[in-house]
């Protein structure tokens, strides 16, 4: 018999033992995903703790308690780990030393080399390009020199890109010619960038995907998803896309899981080319706005999801309830004062989901409409119509 008591425990030994209802989770980030993990974990029997920024955020008010202003301060977190049975997090942009500090008191799922590969899209490319798995030309851009090399390589347009913090389209430039790279510069320089090259897509496609402490790996329905200026505007599920362009996206989402060691939730975003192939856009180790469609949707929604991920339980079913669409709400909707939330809950088979974010900035993500139907086109239907229906009642 083997003597086994050196070795690292393996997935299954009694070291990851279930973190079951009763124990106390921490999440780091205080946004609306935070909000929706906190009240999936608080209906299945756990404590929530958010360690956010600002008391005023859509997590507060789903948690037990919320802490302030540690996320740049590791010795503090550290100290504050052993309320904790586990930690996740909500955002991509948490400090990597906050969640190595952390990972040494308390399990931190997914673990924090996956936080520090994909919050920064160098690194993130480095680690497709090292795994054999598709995406867009790009070059890395430390200088003005470099911009110019990396312009010759992707070519004519391309975008510019920081490498840290950016998302819905923030920090981007695109650069349609040469009369475009000075101002590029100007505005991103000098920062570490990539530089990509457009991509003529026919649409865009994600696939969210859990992956448990015991290597178990799922995916939910991939969605078709339409952005309006660099931010998700609609997804809908199923994509309609065919079939081994919908299974391929699932194996590559499942590899990423796998490659990045991630235990948790994570969505791969997809560019799908004009002849069908995929390109991996980004990769985010968290819940994603293209997933809310599975709180209504699925049989298990991926907060639930990310939960059970997370304490080591089973990973529950991903199989839809039935065709479904999200529409997001931006604070835009707000523009000619209190939306119509009535006229839109008069349309059959949506639901309302806002996060009790206080000031509507345009932009900014206040809530979402999700749709259920009998097929893919009369859920886009309904929640394109219940959006519609918030501008009317008196607004004009
Ligand atoms: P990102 O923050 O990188 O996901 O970019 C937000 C959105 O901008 C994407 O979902 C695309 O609609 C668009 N976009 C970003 N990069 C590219 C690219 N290389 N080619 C074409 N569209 C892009």
């Amino acid at each position: 018999m083997n003597d086994v008591s050196d070795a690292p425990p393996s997935p299954c030994s009694p070291a990851h033992r279930a973190i079951l209802p009763g124990a106390t989770l921490g999440i780091l980030g205080g946004g609306q995903l935070g909000a929706m993990f906190a009240s999936a974990a608080r209906r299945m029997g756990y404590r929530v703790e958010a360690v956010v920024e600002d008391a005023d955020c859509p997590a507060a008010r789903h948690c037990d308690a919320i802490h302030i202003g540690l996320l740049d301060d590791p010795v503090g977190l550290v100290a504050l780990g052993s309320r904790f049975a586990a930690v996740t997090y909500e955002f991509e942009n948490v400090p990597v030393a906050a969640a190595r500090a952390l990972a040494a008191v308390v399990p931190v799922r997914p673990g924090p080399e996956v936080l520090y590969t994909t919050q920064d899209r160098g690194r993130e490319k480095a680690f497709l390009v090292a795994h054999g798995l598709p995406c867009a030309p790009h070059a890395t851009v430390r200088s003005r020199d470099d911009l110019t090399a990396a312009l010759s390589k992707v070519g004519f347009p391309a975008v510019l890109k920081t490498s840290a913090s950016g998302y819905d389209g923030k920090g981007q430039q695109r650069v349609d010619g040469p009369a475009d790279v000075d101002a590029a510069w100007r505005v991103l320089g000098p920062a570490e960038l990539v530089c990509e090259g457009w991509v003529r897509f026919a649409c865009e496609m994600s696939v969210v995907a859990a992956r448990g402490i015991d290597g178990a790996t799922c995916t939910w329905e991939p969605s078709l998803n339409v952005h309006r200026h660099h931010i998700l505007d609609l997804s809908t599920a199923p994509c309609g896309l065919p079939e081994a362009t919908v299974a391929a996206a699932r194996r590559m989402a499942v590899r990423i899981l796998e490659g990045l060691d991630v235990v948790g939730v994570a969505c791969v975003e997809f560019f799908v080319t004009v002849d069908g192939g995929l390109l991996v856009n980004e990769i985010a180790p968290r819940p994603h706005n293209s997933g809310h469609l599975t709180i209504e949707g699925a049989f298990t929604s991926q907060f639930e999801q990310q939960v059970r991920a997370v304490c080591g339980l089973p990973l529950g079913s991903t199989s839809p309830r039935a065709p479904a669409a999200m529409a997001n709400l931006l604070g835009d909707c707000w523009q000619r004062g209190e939306p119509d939330w009535a006229a839109a809950l008069a349309v059959p088979g949506v639901s309302l989901h806002l996060y009790g974010k206080s000031s509507p900035r345009p932009g900014r993500k206040m809530g979402h409409l999700t749709a259920l139907a009998g097929t893919v086109a009369e859920a886009e239907a309904a929640a394109l119509s219940a959006r519609q229906a918030l501008a009317r009642g008196g607004l004009g």
